[in-house]
Formats: structure tokens, sequence, C-alpha cells
């Protein structure tokens, strides 16, 4: 789960880190009156999406007075920006963050990502930020500096400071570093979260660090034990496919084709997403239905997976080990009466109650697909879309 890059800042000022003050805005009287109550002249006013890249997608802005800040908030709100990570569609304006203005003399790139290979926390840090890290990693790779964290013994302070010294930091800047790098860490670690990025972090012309900007993403399988972190969740931001799986206990992943899946388990998911893209086709969706499916589980799942408009064919893979057949197919005829379906549906059941459930299918009288095998399934969707792909 993202947070906004204003909530990642409080978030990360209150474990230490050196942040410039700043005032939330929703209208462009209060981005102006933001401003006036930060001095009433030079501020920057930054758009507050889900995203990196808003710079350079006019979504940052350095303004000289209230007026300045009024209009510009103007033009940014209900705007949607697209940024090289949003992706063609964009995400909508809100809110805006209105800030102090901050005399820049360096940018540095820092990062605290979960590394799989070590199975931990890494830092990723360069003394050329400002740049997207992707950019950073083709442009520079040679500047980026990596550092493991042991998690027994934390992040200790000698190997903050190798970091700072790595970086080129001098004088008061690395102890500034040091207290930076550790709350990063100390907020990572107690929130559970997967991705701590500041990036600037800048030196600025006093010789002072100061984050200029802030992300932060959440494991969402821990926002049990965290809601005042999963009470920082913005819907306008997500993708409304996930946030409608998400509201419904839907483990689902908006993609790009045309084929929506409905499926149980992980690993079947993904096994089928795999036989789609060999037959020639594109999934729409990844979609985990869980164990223990009812019928009326089933039936969410359709509604779901048709709030996507590309969708023109739906394939429902099924292995019954807790499930059941017969339930599956239920929900399945159940879907049919009450969603009103008008495209071709797949079924490929398997496992528990295998007979059951292809009994149901075969007396529905509605004209769904049957297929024994995930192959057969997967060739059966591609060939029942309503625009076949071309041969290559
Ligand atoms: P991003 O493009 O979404 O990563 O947004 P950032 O918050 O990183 O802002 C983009 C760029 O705007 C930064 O890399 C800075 O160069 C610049 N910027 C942000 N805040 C300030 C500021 O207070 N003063 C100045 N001069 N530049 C700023
Ligand atoms: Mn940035």
């Amino acid at each position: 789960m993202d947070i906004h890059e204003h909530q990642a800042k409080a978030i990360l000022a209150e474990f230490g880190v050196p942040v410039p003050r700043g005032h939330l805005a929703f209208s462009p009287e209060q981005a102006a009156y933001a401003c006036r109550q930060l001095g009433g002249s030079t501020c920057v006013v930054k758009a507050q999406i889900h995203s990196g890249g808003r710079g350079e997608a006019g979504g940052v802005k350095l303004c000289r007075s209230e007026d300045e800040v009024r209009s510009y908030a103007r033009g940014l709100l209900g705007r949607t920006l697209v940024t090289r990570q949003t992706g063609a569609a964009g995400k909508v304006v809100h809110r805006l963050w209105i800030e102090e203005a901050t005399d820049i003399a360096q940018e540095i790139y820092l990062g605290f990502v979960l590394d799989r290979k070590s199975e931990r926390i890494m830092i990723v840090a360069s003394g050329h930020g400002g740049m997207e890290i992707e950019q950073l990693a083709e442009t520079d790779p040679g500047s980026l500096v990596r550092m493991v964290i042991d998690p027994a013994a934390g992040l200790v302070e000698f190997q903050a400071r190798e970091l700072a010294f790595k970086l080129g930091l001098k004088g008061k800047q690395v102890a500034q570093f040091v207290t930076t790098l550790r709350a990063c860490y100390r907020a990572y670690r107690d929130l559970d979260a997967m991705m701590v990025e500041i990036n600037p972090l800048a030196i600025t012309g006093a010789g002072d660090l100061v984050a200029l900007d802030a992300k932060m993403s959440f494991d969402t399988n821990a926002l049990y034990r965290r809601p005042q972190v999963e009470a920082l969740r913005d819907p306008s931001q997500e993708d409304p496919r996930e946030a409608m799986a998400h509201d419904n206990g839907l483990a689902y992943v908006g993609l790009d084709g045309d084929i929506g899946c409905i499926i149980n388990g992980a690993g079947l998911a993904m096994a089928t997403m795999d036989m789609i893209k060999l037959a020639g086709g594109e999934p729409a969706n990844f979609l985990d239905i869980g164990g223990g499916a009812s019928p009326e589980r089933v039936v969410t799942a359709f509604r779901t997976v048709l709030a996507d408009a590309n969708v023109g064919v739906i394939l429902v893979n099924i292995f019954a080990g807790i499930n059941r057949c017969d339930w599956i197919a239920k929900g399945v005829v159940q879907a049919y009466q009450e969603v009103g379906l008008s495209i071709p549906v797949v079924v490929r059941l398997s496992g528990t109650n295998v007979e059951e459930g292809r009994e149901i299918i075969r007396t529905s009288g509605l004209p769904l697909l049957s297929a024994e095998t995930l192959a057969e399934a997967a060739k059966l969707a591609v060939r029942a879309r309503p625009q076949p792909v071309a041969a290559e």
C-alpha cells in the first residue's frame, strides 16, 4: 500500500528525519493561505498523487507569491497527472502540499528496500539524486552504493557513517545523515514498510541535510496490525478495480489484457496466466478467490472481474482442495442469473466434488464452455475472445 508524500514526511519526521515545514491544501484558497503561513513569498506547490516523477509532469512548482500559488493550485487541483510511473490513465490530484522552499546545493538519492536475495533490508544510495532510481541505474550505476542491514544488530552507527563517507558527506552532514538513516530504518522496521525512499535528500546551501521528497509503501499483509498506517489509505489513488477487490477481500491485480481470470490459489493463478500467454492471449487480471469459496464469493469475483470494461471473456479455473467444485459451479450459474452475463465464460473444474460441479454446469442450460485441462481452457478462452489476436 502506498501513501502520499506529506504522510510519509510526517511519519519520517516523527522518527527524526529533517523535513521542510509545510501545509496541506484541498483548494486554491487553502493553498494561498498555506503560503501565507509559510511567510507569504517563495514556496513550493506539490501535487499529492501516489507517484514519483511529478516534477517532470508539471506537478511540482516553485512559486514566488500567494497569487502565484493560488493560480497554480487552481490549474492543478482536479487535473489528471500522467507521470512515467502512473501509466497512461494517470492519477487525479485532489490535494496539494505547500512547502517552504529550500536552497539546494546537492541532491542525494536514498532508498530502503527489501532485498529478497539476502532476505534483509537493503539501503541504496547515490550522491547524484534527483532523478528516478531506474534512470540512475541506467545512466549512472557507478554512483550507486548498496548496504545490507543485519536484522539482529540493526543499522549500526559505523555502517551509517561509512555510507556517509562513501557519498562524500562532510562535517555536520555526517551526523545528520546517520540520524536520518537510522530514523528511516526504524520507520521501515517498526511500521512493516516495504519501501522508504527519499529523493532528493537535499544538501542545502547552508550545508544541512533535508528530505525534500518522501515515499513509503507498506506490506498489505501486515496492515491488520498497523491500523494507523491503514488509516492513511487513499482509494482515489488506487486502481478502482483493485480498490473494489480489496473491499471484498479478494486478492486482485489489474492487468492490461481482455481475458478475465477467476482462479483459486496464487500458484494456479500464475500458471493460468502463463498458459493464457502461451495460447496467444493476454490476462485482464490476476484474481485469487482463495479456499472454501462460497457461491456468493464466486459471484463477487465475477462482479469484480466485470468491472473492467476491457474484459471480453472470463476463464474460471479451479483446482479444488479445500474448495468444492459444486459450490464454484453454483456460483457461476448464480453469477449468470444475477449479473446478466453477455460474454463467453470458460469453466475448468478439477478436484473435490468435480462430478457434481460438472453436472451443474452441464445441466444449467447456459452457454458455458467446459474444459478438462488448463491448456484446453486457456485455448478455449483465447478462441472465445471477441477479437482474436493476429497470427505472428
Ligand atoms: P517527484 O518528481 O515526484 O520525485 O517530486 P520531488 O518532490 O522529488 O520534486 C521534484 C524536484 O523538484 C526535486 O528533485 C527538486 O529538484 C525540485 N524541488 C522540490 N522541492 C524543492 C524546493 O524546495 N526547492 C527547490 N529549488 N527545488 C525543489
Ligand atoms: Mn522525488
